[in-house]
């Protein structure tokens, strides 16, 4: 890369030696030496040639002084030079994986934009890595690191002679240069793959996945910076389609990146200023008609008065990493509510995927509850089997916190997950919570009553009540009490409603008398 450039001292001695051979040419060519001895020879009275002695010793000893004195200023500026290489890299590189790191990249970008001339093309694949923050957060920040690495190292072995840059975190880019026409989503696949195999770190296997973005330069921007920011969009897009994707940039990606990055800081906002709040939907028993407890469900109301669903805003609290201040604040404001109800009434709280995998997460709750004083047997936590599989370690850990201060666990939307057995003998579950789609359809085909039928069988047989979601007829309604379900829920039986209207219905079982 560097051609080599003589350095300052060098180029002094050649000086200084062109000048004394310049000298000793003219003192030949005009015969000064002669003139000299004849000068000597006039006044030898002086003892000139003495002189001249002493001065041409004096002068040797100055050249072999100098030519010293050059090789030491010599030595000084090559180290200062390599320092500066260092410092160089340093600045241009991650210190832990070695690879070249934003700068570097941003240097890349600038130089490109000067070079248009000199395009090439590249493929840019955007990488962000699934899973990662567990690692450090179970496993602590060496292992992250080690991790870290060994990603670095598979994919520069998967791109020799290619550049891989890590942006820092779990992020990495890599220029890929095209040639040909390769499958770059079979490339980006292959990625993914890598990534994929288990890291044994200090004899521990580690899964990890990759989400992969994928954008053009130049097809995709005559800007490079901008091709990657396309890249970074498309890996985006994989990422919120679920782990282990590859996505190939398409303009429209934009539009939703832009959508979610306003609706991220909208919510960031509604968080501060407590914008979100439980309403509470009743959960009535069927044998008796009696309101048991309510369901708090998050609502968001904007400024504008519009309603943001939960099933847009939790995810997205989720990926912003919002969740746990807005889950503590609602569960804060809902146990605050649920206190001044009557003391058989419990209050059941939805706890998304993302907060099971949080290892503190039982002691943050129990916390709550400590601080509000409200009595751990009162409150029920609506989990779903998705998030227990997806951690099934940490969700153990978190439950285990959670049963032995009396909390209880429901399953939530039981039957659309993968609805493994092994769920039901793993754990001890308090409640099992039917999924509105079986109820919404089981009197029009049969097979769903008989799964209907045989949950509500399983749920007497392992001693767990059954509740049934999203009741809305009353024909509904009168199957499940025929086949013996425990608890409904539904609109038919009371919507969510905010905590005032709550209090004028005294929050007893008037509210199912007055809506049915
Ligand atoms: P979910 O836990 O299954 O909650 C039940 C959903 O069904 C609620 O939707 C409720 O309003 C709706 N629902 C109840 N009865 C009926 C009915 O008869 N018919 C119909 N069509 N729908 C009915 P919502 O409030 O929009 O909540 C959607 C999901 O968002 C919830 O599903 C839950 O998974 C999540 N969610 C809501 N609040 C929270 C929260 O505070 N934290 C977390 N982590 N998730 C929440
Ligand atoms: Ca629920
Ligand atoms: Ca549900």
């Amino acid at each position: 890369m560097s051609r080599m450039h003589p350095t300052r001292p060098q180029v002094e001695i050649f000086v200084w030696l062109s000048i004394f051979l310049l000298l000793v040419l003219l003192s030949w060519q005009f015969h000064w030496h002669e003139s000299l001895d004849a000068f000597v020879e006039e006044h030898h009275r002086y003892p000139l040639d003495d002189v001249f002695v002493a001065l041409n010793i004096s002068g040797f000893l100055g050249l072999i002084y100098s030519v010293l004195r050059i090789r030491d200023l010599s030595k000084e500026v090559n180290r200062r030079l390599q320092a500066e290489k260092n410092v160089d890299w340093i600045a241009y590189h991650d210190s832990l994986t070695e690879l070249p790191n934003r700068r570097f990249l941003d240097s890349v970008c600038a130089q490109k934009t000067i070079d248009r001339w000199a395009r090439q093309a590249y493929a840019v694949f955007s990488i962000d890595l699934d899973g990662f923050k567990k690692i450090n957060d179970l496993l602590g920040h060496d292992h992250g690191d080690a991790v870290l690495k060994a990603v670095a190292q598979r994919l520069s072995s998967l791109f020799p002679g290619e550049r891989v840059f890590r942006l820092g975190g779990d992020e990495f880019v890599i220029l890929a240069r095209r040639t040909g026409n390769p499958d770059l989503v079979a490339v980006g696949n292959s990625i993914v793959a890598e990534i994929g195999k288990p890291f044994t770190i200090n004899g521990i296997a580690i899964d990890l996945g990759a989400s992969v973005g994928l954008a053009l330069y130049p097809d995709n921007g005559d800007d490079l910076n901008q091709v990657i920011r396309h890249s970074d969009c498309a890996m985006y897009s994989a990422k919120r389609q679920g782990r282990n994707l590859v996505k190939t940039f398409i303009p429209s990606m934009h539009d939703e990146l832009a959508k979610r990055i306003r609706v991220e800081a909208d919510l960031r906002a509604a968080i501060k200023n407590a914008e979100i709040v439980p309403y509470y939907q009743p959960l009535v028993d069927l044998k008796t008609n009696k309101v048991i407890g309510f369901e708090a469900l998050a609502r968001w109301k904007t400024a504008s008065g519009e309603f943001i669903p939960p099933s847009e805003f939790i995810p997205v609290a989720e990926e912003a990493g919002l969740i746990v201040d807005l889950a503590e604040q609602l569960l804060r404001r809902a146990c605050t509510d649920a206190l001044s109800w009557p003391d058989d009434l419990v209050l059941s709280f939805n706890v998304s995927p993302l907060q099971l995998s949080d290892r503190l997460l039982g002691l943050r709750i129990l916390k709550i509850l400590g601080d509000i004083g409200f009595p751990a047997h009162r409150i029920e936590l609506e989990v779903t089997e998705s998030a227990i599989i997806q951690d099934a370690v940490t969700a153990r850990i978190v439950l285990d916190d959670l049963v032995n201060a009396g909390v209880r666990i429901a399953l939530d939307d039981f039957g659309t997950g993968y609805s493994s057995l092994s769920q039901l003998s793993n754990y001890q579950f308090d409640k099992i919570k039917i999924d509105r789609s079986f109820v919404t359809s089981f009197e029009a085909n049969d097979k769903q009553d008989k799964v209907v039928k045989a949950i509500i069988a399983l749920g007497a047989g392992l001693g767990v009540t059954i509740t049934a979601e999203g009741i809305e007829e009353e024909s509904q309604l009168r199957r499940l009490q025929d086949l013996g379900c425990d608890i409904g829920q539904g609109y038919l039986l009371g919507r969510p409603v905010p905590v005032e209207e709550l209090a004028a219905d005294h929050a007893s079982a008037s509210i199912v008398q007055h809506r049915r």
